[in-house]
């Protein structure tokens, strides 16, 4: 018996690239059924993260049109991250395995098979890496590449050129969705659960239409929740240079008291004034670091709900 898949999207203002993802991945789907590699009861579940364009509409003419098509509407807009989990969590429910994916079809689709092939042979977790980055900027390229090695720096496991098109079986999901945290960074926390895993590479196309969902202010809050959910090397961090500037500042005491006694300039500001700025300015740089960290803890003390679902439309009577 061949295992349901749960194809989950997350969706946000994707009003533009909707129908022709659904129909690609309906075509997949189907062919994946035929071949019997899943089971005929697998589905695809769009995500609407609190759109306010026409997402959540076409998504539910999507779901009266196609058999496979089913839907959450989120209450509102609680981002990428938060918007997986919510349809994770309705699709380990109601799957054995399940596979995210971006809704612009940047993510080649094709590779889907290949996943299936792999959880077929007993793998658990399947990422799906990018072969290159020629259809990113070259901001976003180097940004990305500078992000992956600092973060191998402060100790955090995170496969390389993998974002979020990954394939999970259920027990896998089941361990993951256990993780409390708010501050999410998926791409972290599925290494840590280990299981047998594999690799699909393909070729990340550029995005169907629309605009990237993901602006650089979204991009920065996403690495920094990467860093400081994972890893306190900033605070040691901060400790060591707190240590070396008063260092510093103690050799530049002692060259001001030598000139003071033994020659006759006194001597200028500048190095009084350097100091200063240099040890305020990492002390103020140690407790932002710090209150980072007290922020996340309050975040995570609060334990509010990831996110709230507004309706679920599936086809469970019908199947
Ligand atoms: N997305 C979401 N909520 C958000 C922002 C983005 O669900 O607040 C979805 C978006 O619809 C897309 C995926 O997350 O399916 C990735 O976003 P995008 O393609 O814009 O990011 P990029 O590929 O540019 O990094
Ligand atoms: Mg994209």
């Amino acid at each position: 018996m061949s295992g349901k898949l749960a194809i989950v999207v997350p969706c946000y203002q994707e009003e533009e690239v909707l129908e022709e993802t659904s129909s690609q991945l309906t075509a997949v789907l189907e062919s994946l059924i035929t071949e019997q590699a899943v089971s005929p009861d697998s589905f695809i579940l769009f995500v609407n993260d609190g759109s306010t364009d026409n997402t959540w509409p076409i998504i539910r003419k999507l779901h009266d049109s196609n058999k496979y098509v089913c839907g959450v509407n989120l209450a509102g807009n609680v981002g990428h991250q938060n918007a997986l989990v919510a349809g994770l969590s309705f699709a380990v429910e109601h799957s054995d395995m399940t596979i995210t994916i971006d809704a612009d079809l940047q993510d080649d689709i094709n590779a889907i098979r290949e996943m299936v092939k792999c959880f077929n042979e007993g793998k658990d977790i399947v990422y799906g890496v990018r072969q290159n980055r020629d259809s990113d900027t070259w901001f976003k390229r180097t940004s990305a590449q500078g992000y992956y090695r600092m973060m191998k720096f402060m100790g955090v496991n995170l496969v390389y050129n993998h974002a979020d098109f990954r394939l999970m079986s259920k027990r896998a999901l089941l361990h993951l969705l256990s993780f409390r945290e708010r501050n999410l960074f998926l791409r972290g926390m599925v290494p840590t659960i280990g299981y047998d895993t594999s690799i699909v590479y393909y070729d990340r196309a550029e995005r169907f239409a629309g605009e990237s969902k993901y602006p650089l202010r979204k991009m920065m809050t996403l690495a920094f929740d990467g860093i400081t959910s994972f890893s306190t090397k900033p605070v040691h961090l901060v400790l060591y240079v707190g240590v070396i500037s008063m260092f510093v500042a103690f050799v530049i005491l002692c060259w001001t008291l030598y000139t003071w006694l033994f020659k006759e300039t006194v001597p200028g500001w500048a190095s009084i004034m350097i100091s200063f700025w240099f040890c305020s300015g990492s002390v103020l740089t140690g407790l932002g670091i710090v209150g980072e960290y007290v922020g996340k803890i309050y975040i995570e003390v609060k334990d509010r709900p990831r996110y709230n679902i507004e309706s679920i439309l599936t086809h469970e009577q019908e199947n």
